[in-house]
């Protein structure tokens, strides 16, 4: 374990125009005063990813000039940001590094339209240029302001499978990376800086980890290196009750457990990515949620064990976009076997199942609803009736308290019995309880649920006195 290093993740927000970079400049400075070490990753400016996946979507339906428009306004706002960050003479340097990343993007764009056809292969490749731009930007402030920035280019040290758009990482392969790479200049007092989200494959070809990646990177580099500590910061003052945008009243949660974390992000809330504690649980590193707009803020603390807590739920996520699926099987098929039947097919699309129930003849399944749910369906119908209805959500309850406290799921839908509920789990693992609804009842509902459970909650774990700072996300 290398103590004093601290691997530190700063959000699309955090790094949105010049004023954020310093601010996190900053911060950075901060922590190196203390004699700590630090090796930081930056997601893309605001924004940027979206607009460069529309780029993408316009070149492969050969709309040439529309992919060319959405990318000449992001060089305008990375030469403007530029100007804005350094002095003359690396805004010098730093320009010609910007166009040159630019003028590959325009020539990239042109060939997609030309060809009509966008691969996830060279979708990822487009979307990249987001973090190849920010960490460059971040590096040559750094510099200038005495921290000793110094870029990397992500791709050299996260290697991952060719699953473009969600690619695996290779954590044997990254490790020796990172310490052929950035070991190295760590021990010579730079602050290596790193684009999130990308990597590229063992042939060297860009990949990328999917969206709120940048997270899953922090973790990676934190797990590889041995880091002391993993931080996320963010446009939150930490892991709140809910949703701030959906309930202003959400509080900062003082401290939640991995399993808890995990939970959470998984059904939903944006703050963590859901692969992101594992890297981090396996070598024990702790992980902090902090806000970069509010660096005195202690933040959420993500530890091994959870903390005892008065209030049965910690917090509560939703998750939009899902289908549910209705296989009914006539009584002669419900075989030996049939229940594999239908798994095989959702393994086959590798989709991933976020809700079953089953009754004597059929079983329900959620999913995202951009899934290949034609493909699946027809699949699906050699052996089943198949019906599906959309515009679902998901809505999760976590906390490791459920365990504690008895007659929890009469309180929760008492407090949404104003609500039509379709599926309902207690999850597996005892810590979350969540059930479907339609996707218009979700923010009434969780704001309902959020009155419920958190009007008194435990002082101990939640910070009563907070006051949200929201904001716009990457
Ligand atoms: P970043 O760009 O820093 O990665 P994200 O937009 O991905 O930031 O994640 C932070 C956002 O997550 C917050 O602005 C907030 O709206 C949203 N969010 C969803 N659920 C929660 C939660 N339980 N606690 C804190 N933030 C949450
Ligand atoms: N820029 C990427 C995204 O917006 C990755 C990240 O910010 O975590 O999804
Ligand atoms: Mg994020």
């Amino acid at each position: 374990m290398r103590q004093s290093l601290v691997v530190m993740k700063f959000g699309g927000t955090s790094v949105e125009d010049a004023t954020a970079m310093m601010r996190t400049a900053k911060i950075v400075g901060g922590r190196r005063e203390k004699g700590l070490e630090a090796v930081v990753v930056v997601s893309a400016m605001a924004k940027v990813t979206d607009q460069l996946l529309a780029a993408a979507a316009a070149a492969g339906r050969g709309d040439k000039a529309g992919a060319l428009a959405i990318a000449a306004r992001l060089r305008t706002r990375h030469v403007e940001t530029a100007a804005a960050l350094v002095n003359d003479d690396r805004f010098a340097q730093l320009q010609v590094a910007i166009h040159h990343e630019l003028d590959a993007l325009d020539d990239l764009l042109r060939g997609i339209s030309a060809v009509g056809e966008l691969t996830p292969r060279t979708n990822d490749l487009v979307v990249s240029f987001g973090e190849r731009l920010s960490s460059r930007m971040v590096a040559e402030a750094f510099d200038q302001l005495g921290l000793n920035g110094a870029h990397v280019d992500a791709r050299s040290c996260i290697i991952t499978d060719s699953n473009y758009g969600k690619a695996v990482p290779q954590e044997d392969a990254i490790e020796a990376k990172l310490r052929e790479i950035v070991l190295p200049m760590i021990e010579a007092g730079k602050t290596p800086v790193m684009g999130g989200f990308i990597g590229s494959n063992a042939e060297g070809i860009t990949t990328t980890l999917g969206r709120g990646g940048s997270d899953y990177t922090a973790a990676l580099v934190g797990g590889g290196l041995h880091a002391g500590a993993i931080e996320i910061w963010t446009d939150v003052n930490g892991i709140m009750t809910t949703d701030p945008r959906i309930c202003p009243d959400a509080l900062r949660v003082k401290t939640i457990s991995f399993e808890e974390a995990a939970e959470l992000a998984y059904f939903g809330a944006k703050v963590l990515h859901p692969a992101t504690i594992l890297p981090a649980v396996q070598k024990s590193i702790p992980v902090w949620v902090l806000n970069s707009r509010n660096a005195e803020n202690e933040g959420t603390q993500i530890t091994a064990m959870a903390v005892k807590c008065k209030s049965p739920f910690k917090s509560i996520a939703a998750k939009k976009k899902l289908t549910i699926i209705d296989v009914v099987a006539s009584r002669m098929l419900m075989s030996h076997g049939y229940l594999k039947a239908v798994f095989d097919v959702f393994d086959k699309y590798k989709c991933v199942i976020d809700m079953v129930s089953t009754s004597e003849v059929s079983i329900s399944l959620s999913v995202d609803s951009n899934q290949q749910l034609p493909e699946i369906c027809a699949d699906l119908s050699k052996i089943a009736d198949v019906k599906l209805e959309g515009n679902k959500a998901l809505v999760c309850l976590v906390g490791e308290d459920i365990r504690g406290h008895n007659g929890i799921a009469g309180r929760v839908f008492s407090a949404i019995s104003h609500v039509n509920v379709r599926m309902i789990s207690q999850g597996a693992s005892e810590i979350n309880m969540s059930f479907m609804i339609d996707e218009e009842d979700v923010e009434e509902a969780v704001r309902s649920l959020h009155k419920a459970f958190f009007t008194n909650p435990d002082e101990a774990v939640f910070d009563v006195t907070d006051r949200v700072q929201v904001g716009s996300g990457a």
